[in-house]
C-alpha cells in the first residue's frame, strides 16, 4: 500500500453527541463514508461517538453533513464538534468500526425502540425468510435497555446470547450493505427465539382449533373469544383484552383491582386508530416515533366498552411497539386493551414465575417466548400540550436516553440524585450528559423500592458510577431521601421539591448556569418547602442554584392530612370554611345539594381537627384545589380511586364550545397579601367560590363550571406572573409539577403568558410531574458543586 493514498489529502476529526450508540449509528457512519472514498475509523467514547476520516476535502464536507443529518429509528444526533487532524503517515486503506475498549466506563445503553417499518414489512411478507418471526429486529430498532445485561453493548452481553446467529443471519450481521450490519439483537425462525402459547395451569390443548397459522395468531382468537391472555411484551408481561368487549373488560378490573383507573388500547394501525380517537399532526409523529409510547388522545365516535376509561374524555393509545405485537393485531378489527402484568400499583412482572403467582388463578393462557427480560420498562406515557408531544412517564423508548447539560455546568462532578416517592426516577449525570432512570412507581410500595434499588445498582455497575454528590427531595420522611442518607452520608445535598421542578424545566431547556433568574411557577399537589411548609402553587424567583418565593396560593387546611388527597369532599369543606365559615355557607347556600351533603358530616368533630397541625396541615396545593372543585360539583366527591383522578375528570367535562363563552364569566381570584397586607402576595379564591356556588343555584351545567374555573384560574396566574416578572425584572417563565399536565390548563397559561409579552417554558422530554424531579434536583447538586465565574 502507497505511503499515502492520493485521494487522501485532508483529516477531519468529528465528535457527535446524542444518540449514537446501540441505535446503528456507527454502521450508517461506515457506509457514508465508504460511499466517499473516505478512510478511518469511528468508535464509542464515553456517550459520544468519535470519527477520524480521511478524504478529499468535497468529501469530507458532504460526509459531515450527511452524519449531521442522520435520524433514522431511535438515533438522535445533538451536536457535532468536527475539527482538523493531522493524516498519518500510513493511513488506515478502508474505514471501519474500531472496536470499544470493554474497560471504557461510559458506553451508553440505548433505550427499546419500537419494530421499524422496513422490520414490519418484513413480517408481514410471505415471501420473506422473517415471515410472521415475532422477534424480527435490526440495527434500527428492537430491545436494548430490556436485554442488556453488561457493557460493552453487543450481543454476548444481553439476553440473546442464548441464540447464537445462524448462517444467513451471520451474514446479515456482517455485511456493511445490510441493515442488519451489527445488529445486535437481530434473529429469525431458524436461530432466535419463539413465541408459544400455553395454558397457564399447564394442561396440554391443541392450537388446531384456534388457528391453522401459529401460536400468536391462535392468542389473537382468544382474545377475540373474550378470553384475557398474558402476554409477554418487550419490558414485562402484560394483560390483554377485546377492548369491544364490556364484560371482558370488567373481568380484567376485577382480576387487576383496579377500579377506575383508565386501560390503554393497542389498535393495529393508523387507519385503526383514527376510527377511535381525533389524532393530530404531533401526536402521530409521537405514535409512529421509535419511542412508540402511549399517548393521550381526545375520543371519537367509535363506541368503546364503558370500563376502558370511565369518565375520561381522552383514551391513552399505542402502535404495536413489537413484532409480535404487529402479528397479534393483524386480524384484529378493533383495540385491545394493554395493561402490565400486575395488581393494582404494583411493579410490572417480568418472570412467568411471577406473574403466574400474582395473576394465575384469573388468567388462563400465556403467549410466552425464551427471551429473558432482563429489567421492568414500562411503556411511556404522554400527551400534546400546545402542539408539542410531551412526556409524562418516561419509560420504554425513552429512557435512558441522555439529556444533554445546560452551558455552564461543570462536567467533572458526578451527580445520583433520588427523585421523589411518586412516580419515582432517578438521575444520573456525568461528562457533560444527564441520564434519567426508567420510570419506577411509587416507592410506598415495598417491590418498588427494591425495584429502584436493583436499578440503581444496574446503572451504577454499566456506568462504573460512584457518585461526588447525592440529591434528594427536602422531605425528611421519603424512602428516597432515607435512602440518601443511610447509603451516601457525607455526600447529600437536599432540593426543595418546587425548586427541582423549576430546575427541571430549566435543564431541559438548556437554560445556561449563569444566565439569571427566572420566573418559575410550580403546581402540584404536594411537596416540602422552605422550613417545613407544605407547598403546592408557589411562583419562585429561581435559578439552578437559588430559590425565593415570591407568590403562593392561599393555604388551606388539608383536613384529615393524608386522607384529603384521597377524599376530595374533604377540600371541598376546608376551602368553604376557609372562605367563608359554616353560618355564612349556611345562610346563602342551603338550598344547595352540596349543602345538604356536607351538613351530613360530622361537622363537630372535623372542626375540631381545623386547629391540629398535624392532622390538617395547612398547604397552599393548587392540586387540593382542584379536588375542593371537583368535589363540589360532585365529581369523585367521596373519594378518588387514583391519584389525580379528579382534576382529570374535571378537565374531562369541558368542551370547545365551553371554552369559547365571554371571558366575563370566568370565575375570578384575587391577589392581595397574606399576614394582613404584609407578608406574600397570594392567589385568593373567595370570589372564585362565590360565583362557583351561584353557578350551582343556578343549576348552570358541570362542564360550564368545569371551564369557567379553568380559565379564571389560568387568567389569574397569568396576571400574577406579569406582576412578579416586571418587579422582579424576568422575561422568562419556567413551569412545573403535576398541575400542568392538565392540558387545558397548561395550554391557556401558555397563551396567556406569550399575551403578556413573556417567554413561557413547559418541559417535553421530562415529565413535568415527579417523574423529572431527580433531574431537576441532579442539576440543582451541580449548579452547588460547579464554582461561579
Ligand atoms: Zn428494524
Ligand atoms: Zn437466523
Amino acid at each position: 500500500m502507497s505511503a499515502v493514498l492520493p485521494h487522501v489529502v485532508e483529516g477531519r476529526r468529528i465528535e457527535v453527541r446524542g444518540i449514537v450508540q446501540g441505535v446503528g449509528f456507527r454502521p450508517q457512519v461506515v457506509r457514508l463514508a465508504r460511499a466517499r472514498g473516505i478512510v478511518g475509523e469511528v468508535r464509542n467514547v464515553g456517550t459520544a461517538a468519535v470519527i477520524d476520516a480521511y478524504g478529499m476535502p468535497a468529501a469530507l464536507r458532504d460526509f459531515e453533513a450527511r452524519v449531521r443529518g442522520l435520524g433514522r429509528g431511535g438515533l438522535r444526533v445533538d451536536s457535532l464538534v468536527s475539527s482538523t487532524i493531522a493524516v498519518p503517515a500510513q493511513p488506515p486503506a478502508v474505514f471501519e468500526i474500531a472496536p470499544s475498549a470493554a474497560a471504557q466506563p461510559g458506553l451508553g445503553v440505548a433505550p427499546d425502540w419500537a419494530t421499524c417499518p422496513a422490520c414490519v414489512a418484513e413480517t408481514l411478507d410471505p415471501f420473506s425468510r422473517r415471515y410472521r418471526y415475532p422477534f424480527t429486529a435490526c440495527t434500527d430498532c428492537g430491545p436494548r435497555l430490556s436485554v442488556f445485561q453488561h457493557a460493552p453493548y453487543d450481543r454476548a452481553h444481553t439476553t440473546m446470547a442464548r441464540f447464537p446467529l445462524c448462517a444467513d443471519c451471520a451474514r446479515e450481521y456482517a455485511d456493511p450493505d445490510d441493515r442488519r450490519f451489527h445488529a445486535q439483537a437481530t434473529a429469525c425462525h431458524a436461530c432466535g427465539p419463539k413465541a408459544t402459547l400455553r395454558r397457564l395451569d399447564g394442561h396440554a390443548f391443541s392450537l388446531d382449533a384456534l388457528t391453522s397459522l401459529d401460536a400468536i395468531d391462535a392468542a389473537t382468537t382468544l382474545i377475540g373469544k373474550g378470553e384475557i391472555l398474558l402476554v409477554k411484551g418487550l419490558g414485562g408481561y402484560q394483560l390483554a383484552c377485546d377492548a369491544m368487549n364490556a364484560d371482558a373488560v370488567a373481568r380484567l378490573r376485577d382480576l387487576k383491582r383496579r377500579e377506575a383507573k383508565p386501560f390503554a388500547l393497542m389498535v393495529r394501525d393508523v387507519d385503526m386508530l383514527s376510527a377511535f380517537c381525533a389524532v393530530d399532526a404531533p401526536a402521530l409523529a409521537a405514535l409512529t416515533s421509535a419511542a412508540a409510547p402511549i399517548v393521550l388522545l381526545p375520543r371519537g365516535a367509535a363506541l368503546l366498552a364503558p370500563g376502558v376509561a370511565p369518565g375520561l374524555a381522552s383514551l391513552g393509545v399505542m402502535l404495536p411497539p413489537t413484532a409480535l405485537h404487529h402479528l397479534l393485531m393483524r386480524r384484529r378489527r378493533a383495540p385491545i386493551v394493554l395493561t402490565s402484568g400486575n395488581l393494582s400499583d404494583e411493579p410490572q412482572a417480568i418472570t412467568l414465575d411471577d406473574a403466574a403467582a400474582r395473576l394465575g388463578s384469573h388468567v388462563n393462557y400465556v403467549l410466552d417466548h425464551d427471551r429473558a427480560i432482563e429489567r421492568r420498562v414500562d411503556d411511556s406515557v404522554g400527551r400534546v400540550v400546545a402542539g408539542t408531544f410531551r412526556v409524562m412517564r418516561r419509560a420504554r423508548g425513552h429512557a435512558p436516553a441522555p439529556l444533554p447539560l445546560p452551558p455552564g455546568f461543570d462536567a467533572s462532578v458526578k451527580v445520583l440524585a433520588l427523585g421523589g416517592d411518586l412516580k419515582n426516577t432517578f438521575a444520573l449525570l456525568r461528562d457533560g450528559n444527564g441520564l434519567l432512570s426508567q420510570h419506577i412507581g411509587d416507592l410506598h410500595d415495598a417491590a418498588c423500592l427494591a425495584d429502584q434499588q436493583r436499578a440503581l445498582a444496574d446503572y451504577e455497575r454499566f456506568y462504573a458510577f460512584e457518585p461526588d454528590r447525592v440529591a434528594h427531595d427536602a422531605h425528611p420522611g421519603y424512602a428516597s431521601t432515607r435512602l440518601a442518607q443511610e447509603r451516601y452520608a457525607g455526600r447529600t445535598v437536599a432540593v426543595g421539591h418546587h425548586h427541582a421542578h423549576i430546575a427541571a424545566c430549566l435543564g431541559e431547556h438548556g437554560w445556561p448556569l449563569d444566565a439569571g433568574p427566572v420566573l418559575g411557577i410550580a403546581l402540584d399537589g404536594l411537596g416540602f418547602g422552605d422550613e417545613g411548609e407544605l407547598w403546592g402553587g408557589e411562583f419562585l424567583l429561581a435559578d439552578y442554584r437559588t430559590c425565593t418565593r415570591v407568590g403562593t396560593f392561599k393555604p388551606v387546611a388539608l383536613l384529615g392530612g393524608d386522607a384529603a388527597a384521597r377524599e376530595p369532599w374533604r377540600c371541598t369543606y376546608a376551602h368553604l370554611m376557609a372562605e367563608m365559615g359554616w353560618p355564612r355557607f349556611a345562610m346563602n347556600y342551603a338550598e344547595l345539594e352540596l349543602f345538604r351533603w356536607l351538613e351530613a358530616k360530622p361537622r363537630a368533630l372535623l372542626d375540631g381537627l381545623f386547629a391540629d397541625p398535624v392532622l390538617a396541615p395547612r398547604a397552599s396545593s393548587v392540586g387540593r384545589l382542584f379536588d375542593a372543585v371537583a368535589g363540589a360539583i360532585g365529581l369523585c366527591r367521596e373519594r378518588v380511586a387514583y391519584e389525580g383522578e379528579a382534576a382529570m375528570q374535571l378537565e374531562a367535562l369541558i368542551g370547545a364550545d365551553d371554552l369559547a363563552e365571554d371571558s366575563e364569566l370566568d370565575y375570578p381570584f384575587a391577589i392581595p397579601r397574606l399576614d394582613k397586607g404584609r407578608g406574600l402576595p397570594y392567589v385568593e379564591p373567595l370570589a372564585m367560590w362565590q360565583a362557583l356556588l351561584g353557578d350551582l343555584i343556578l343549576a348552570t351545567p358541570p362542564a360550564r363550571i368545569a371551564a369557567r374555573f379553568h380559565r379564571g384560574l389560568a387568567a389569574v396566574i397569568v396576571r400574577f406572573a406579569a406582576q412578579l416578572a416586571e418587579k422582579h425584572d424576568v422575561t422568562t417563565v419556567a413551569l412545573g409539577g403535576g398541575v400542568f399536565q392538565n392540558r387545558v390548563l397548561a395550554e391557556l397559561v401558555l397563551h396567556g403568558l406569550a399575551g403578556a409579552g413573556l417567554t413561557a417554558l413547559l418541559p417535553r422530554q421530562v415529565p413535568v410531574n415527579d417523574g423529572g424531579l431527580a433531574w431537576g434536583q441532579a442539576l440543582v447538586a451541580l449548579a452547588h458543586a460547579t464554582r461561579s465565574h
